[in-house]
């Protein structure tokens, strides 16, 4: 990036206070800022309080070795017994921890006794397996009560998981499993998507022949689908065998606050995963708060759904660790939105009462794309917080899913983190911040973030830069798995003493920060640095786009020339007039500068597995050059179609 900042072209002036009942009756409010302001670390003791603990901690960070964080250090505890036994000792063992939704309909209600007799017979097996701690386990689950039990199994042992998501294929689960070298995979028959069963256990038969993987002892297969299953005699083990047989009693052992919890690959948006180190108290702290901060739960009434896979951070911090850590009742479901219709989440909302709901912004645009009719069948009345995660919220996505989800009373909150940040870091309050469509506004109390320009001075407001953090925080990742050195460089050295994040980001006139894409994927356009994330959502402002995509393609005349894909809404047709139509509008909106030299109707746009734009290959599209690593995208003949529907390239 050159040294001139991002341009701030965007306004956006709509204002959203919170309701009146939820500020009175907040989990936090905004007091809390001044007190985390006075005494960051006193706060954050004050939060590990949240937790059951073994041995206190009289340490709150130790960062004598900075950038590697020690939080909590002289404290001991159990994640597991934090998650579910503890809420058992306090009598609430009939409350269901979890109601699932199979994808074919079936369910099961699981209440938190009931979770830990599961846990503590998963824990047994795999001791059973030889698995002690500090051994690493990988999980390859779909979206199942088993793959929550695995977790806490582990987590009960003081064995890392490695949870791979289960779309990912062979290789990419064989590279995971060698890069944590480990001893366990747990897996299934397969798993219900789209209407039928998908197999997963092929993969892992797959992953286990190549290199690097022979010190996998056991698989431990759950028998989800019933579909025909190769089998390895010796090696392979079913769940219903050998978990069932064990005793439901298990005492958990404590461990350091600093002992490994998981380890978990980034999505591969910006390039090859980083195996991401998370420790236990700390990270459980972090995320029981902001759980308990950001959707301002009330574990006796509220039904949460989280809708992110498991196989990514959000299932780890805001479907297993936060809410059961809270004592949460909260929805699993195992398919699709849109199976065997799509009212299908809208469904499940009503069935089950869901007071707060989240979920991405892919999902979101994907609903408008259906169009309002299908959230409207439903009685969606029960919701009160919804939230936002994983990319840039556009503004009237934003609005549409307060409007047609959230029957314009909700809040909107969105968090901006990473896997890395291991818990939500900025985001509004949704009983004190008054929100914007389309900005994560503020740090949580407790963290401390701020936007920089290329000489690592804070921007004045109304300007934009990078996003960085500027002081530790319990949840941070400890380190990149095996790998001291490129967790120095990717996040330490581009800014002394700060975090970066690989995000840019700007300032508005009241100092809230709004996120504006990927540092990669910035463009220079005349000499301007314009974001992805601002053209994008003036094209989604538009009444007939559902989805936009932009990139900055080599241009001999102006650096580069903005290029968007864009997915229209249904029923809309695609011509020259339309293009017109959609360029002046970006140019009525930001201004001139920002007007896509081309735009390309598409009917689908490249996404990881968890739902992000990978621009980076349209950038490689766009260039004519050959794709770049494709291994965590959803669907690679996603590429194939645009290529073919690419007119010729600049
Ligand atoms: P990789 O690091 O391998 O390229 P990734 O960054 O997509 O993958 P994740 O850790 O899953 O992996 O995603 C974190 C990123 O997602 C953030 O850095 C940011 O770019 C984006 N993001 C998440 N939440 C938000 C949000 N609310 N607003 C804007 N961007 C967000
Ligand atoms: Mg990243």
């Amino acid at each position: 990036m050159s040294n001139e900042s991002l341009a701030n072209l965007m306004k956006e002036e709509r204002r959203f206070a919170p309701p009146a009942d939820l500020a009175a009756d907040a989990n936090v409010k905004a007091v809390a800022y001044e007190r985390a302001g006075a005494d960051r670390l006193g706060f954050w003791a004050e939060q590990a309080k949240r937790l059951t603990w073994d041995t206190e901690p009289t340490q709150t960070l130790d960062w004598t070795n900075a950038p590697f964080a020690k939080w909590f250090a002289d404290g001991k505890l159990n994640v597991a017994y934090n998650c579910v036994d503890r809420h058992v000792e306090n009598g609430l063992g009939d409350r269901v921890a979890i109601h699932f939704e199979g994808e074919p309909g079936d369910t099961r209600a699981i209440t938190y006794a009931e979770l830990q007799r599961e846990v503590s017979k998963a824990a047994n097996a795999l001791t059973s397996l030889g698995v002690e701690a500090g051994d690493r386990v990988a999980i390859y689950l779909p979206m199942i009560p088993e793959t929550v039990i695995a977790m806490l199994a582990c987590a009960r042992l003081g064995a890392p998981h490695s949870v791979v998501f289960g779309g990912f294929s062979a290789d990419a689960l064989a590279t995971r499993i060698n890069d944590a070298d480990a001893r366990v995979v747990i897996t299934a028959d397969g798993g219900y998507r789209r209407g039928k069963p998908s197999a997963l256990k092929p993969a892992v038969d797959e992953a286990l022949t190549k290199p690097g993987t022979e010190n996998v002892r056991n698989v431990l297969v759950v028998r989800r689908t019933g579909q025909d299953t190769a089998w390895m005699e010796g090696r392979d083990v079913w769940w219903h065998e050998l978990v069932d047989q064990q005793s439901d009693q298990h005492t958990p052992q404590a461990f350091d606050a600093e002992h490994p919890l998981f380890i978990l690959y980034t999505s591969g948006t910006t390039g090859k995963p980083k195996g991401i180190l998370h420790t236990t108290g700390g990270y459980l702290t972090q995320v029981s708060y902001t759980h308990h901060a950001v959707f301002d739960l009330k574990p006796e009434t509220d039904v949460y759904w989280c809708t992110a896979d498991v196989g990514w951070v959000t299932g780890h911090s805001y479907i297993t660790y936060g809410p059961l850590s809270n004592g949460a009742t909260e929805v699993l479901y195992e398919g699709t939105p849109d199976t065997p219709h799509q009212g299908r989440w809208w469904e499940i909302v009503q069935k089950y009462g869901v007071t707060i709901l989240y979920t991405a912004p892919t999902a979101i645009r994907a609903s408008m794309k259906w169009g309002d009719d299908i959230p409207a069948k439903f009685d969606l009345s029960s919701l009160r917080v919804l939230g936002s995660v994983g990319e840039p919220i556009n503004p009237e996505a934003w609005i549409w899913y307060r409007k047609h989800i959230g029957g314009d009373r909700t809040p909107v909150v969105d968090t901006w983190w990473q896997t890395e940040t291991g818990g939500i870091m900025l985001s509004p309050l949704p009983g004190v911040t008054t929100a914007k469509p389309g900005s994560a506004q503020v740090p949580l109390p407790g963290i401390a973030a701020t936007v920089v320009d290329d000489d690592a001075n804070e921007v004045p407001d109304g300007a934009g830069g990078y996003l960085v953090l500027t002081e530790p925080w319990p949840s941070m990742l400890r380190t990149i798995w095996g790998d001291d050195q490129r967790y120095l460089d990717t996040y330490w050295s581009r800014f002394e003493g700060k975090y970066f994040a690989g995000d840019g980001a700007k300032k508005d006139e009241d100092g809230d920060i709004w996120l504006l894409g990927r540092v990669d994927d910035v463009m220079l356009v005349s000499g301007h640095n314009i974001s992805t994330t601002e053209v994008e959502s003036a094209l989604v402002s538009h009444p007939k786009v559902a989805e936009a995509a932009v990139v900055g393609a080599t241009d001999p005349q102006t650096t580069q020339a903005i290029c968007a894909f864009v997915i229209l809404r249904g029923g809309v047709e695609q011509d020259e007039a339309l293009v017109n139509e959609l360029r002046a509008h970006v140019a009525q909106s930001l201004g001139p500068i920002a007007k896509p030299k081309r735009i390309l109707p598409v009917a689908e746009l490249p996404k990881t597995r968890s739902g992000k734009i990978m621009r980076r290959l349209l950038r490689d599209v766009a260039e004519n050059r050959d794709l770049g690593d494709v291994s965590t995208l959803t669907d690679s003949s996603v590429m194939e179609l645009i290529q073919t529907q690419l007119p010729s390239a600049p």
